[in-house]
């Protein structure tokens, strides 16, 4: 009975696309790891680095103080006004969730109705095709080539509307490319989105503050469509903070408040004590941040040099947040793998070395490097990928 149910076989193959391709890789890594095998997991998108001290212990003086119930549904005033403060919005603007995967999740529930169209461009993060479909909605995928920096077009962005699409969804910093939209870009993408004024826009800013060059928010260069932003973004990535699971929207009001609606059906507000946490991170001192992106820089030179220096692999430099996106095509006729996800395989059990096939993110031909992990264990990784990639006839 159950097995047959449509919304169950939605969640199933939501788990299907996910699981396969990023935590199953995780997942083998791990199996090999526990027979014994030393494998490098170049996989997951966390910081290696330990949530600031400060951060921790605002959370342990809120726990003491008694921050221990129920908060409002769209979170404590004390977080959303310091929220609206980054943005320049007022409070009622900001909705808190649990994670910046509620927020978008909460956002395709309130807004979709079945059959609406989001335009999602390609390579894109996992999550967004599927909390799209979800919600019932469609997701219309645009490819953007390696050659156009993975970054839509306004061509193609103005081709792909119709009457049905609701939303489109941009991310930048983009996870898994790394491509950043400058002002001129984003202010060319609103120029056609001002001729539909039924498009609203989601810009997932998670990874801002992981930025090798200048980052301009969506807002900020398109100010005139601010009134169909919505802005995603949380604590999550620049302060190490995964575990919190605490995420922020910022748009219209009318939006935040049917977004609300849907999370106080779900979630009711998110955990009291990570949002004090998460004010404390907002709030303090941000030198923690600049000394983090300058690690986070120096590993990227590291592995964009290292993959570049093996044969079958282009590794553009990403712009911002960890992760590297280079083709390997050179590599699948190399040795022969039909698809990306057979010379994934192979790196693993030949080179003991874990990453991800670009299909997850929608563009094959690729696969998405980490780094965020020390730059010991970048290193082994790719010596061991350059070692087994040379024997290869
Ligand atoms: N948006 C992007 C682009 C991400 O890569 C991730 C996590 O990998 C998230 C959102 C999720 O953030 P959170 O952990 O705050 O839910």
């Amino acid at each position: 009975m159950l097995d047959s149910a449509p919304k169950f076989q939605r969640a199933q193959r939501i788990d299907g696309i996910e699981i396969s391709q990023i935590v199953q890789i995780a997942e083998a890594a791990a199996q090999m790891r526990s027979e014994g095998h030393d494998i490098v997991s170049l996989s997951t998108g966390a910081p290696d680095f330990p949530t600031p001290d400060f951060v921790i212990q605002a959370a342990h003086q809120a726990a003491l103080d008694g921050q221990t119930g129920y908060t409002a549904t769209a979170g404590t005033n004390a977080l959303r006004d310091a929220v609206a403060q980054e943005y320049g919005a007022q409070r009622a603007n900001v909705l808190i969730s649990t994670g910046a995967k509620q927020v978008l999740s909460g956002a395709m529930m309130a807004t979709l109705n079945k059959g609406d169209e989001v335009i999602i461009p390609t390579p894109y993060w996992t999550t967004y095709s599927d909390i799209v479909t979800m919600a019932e909605g469609t997701p219309v995928t645009i490819t953007c080539p390696m050659e156009q920096g993975f970054k839509l077009t306004p061509d193609a962005l103005d081709q792909a509307i119709t009457p049905k699409t609701r939303w489109v969804m941009l991310n930048t910093p983009s996870n898994p490319s790394g491509a950043i939209y400058t002002k001129d870009e984003i202010q060319a993408l609103a120029k056609v989105l001002a001729k539909h004024p039924h498009v609203w826009v989601l810009t997932d800013e998670i990874y801002e503050h992981l930025s090798y060059v200048p980052f301009t928010s969506f807002t900020a260069a398109a100010p005139e469509l601010a009134d169909r932003t919505l802005i995603v973004s949380g604590v999550s990535k620049a302060w190490a903070m995964t575990g919190w699971r605490i995420g922020w929207g910022v748009g219209p009001e009318p939006l935040i408040r049917a977004m609300a609606a849907v999370q106080g059906q779900i979630t009711s507000g998110t955990c009291s004590i990570a949002q004090a946490a998460a004010l404390a991170a907002l709030t303090g001192d941000r030198a923690v941040l600049a000394e983090r992106l300058e690690l986070f820089d120096s590993r990227r030179k590291l592995v964009v040099g290292g993959l570049n220096a093996m044969q079958g692999i282009t590794c553009p430099e990403p712009d911002g947040a960890f992760y590297v996106f280079p083709n390997i095509e050179g590599l699948m006729q190399k040795g022969g793998f039909a698809t990306c996800g057979e010379a994934c395989d192979w790196l693993l059990a030949k080179a003991q070395v874990a990453i991800v096939p670009g299909a997850a993110f929608g563009l094959p031909g690729h696969a998405r490097l980490s780094f965020a992990y020390s730059p010991e264990d970048l290193t082994k990784g790719l010596s061991r990928m350059a070692e087994a990639i040379s024997k290869l006839r």
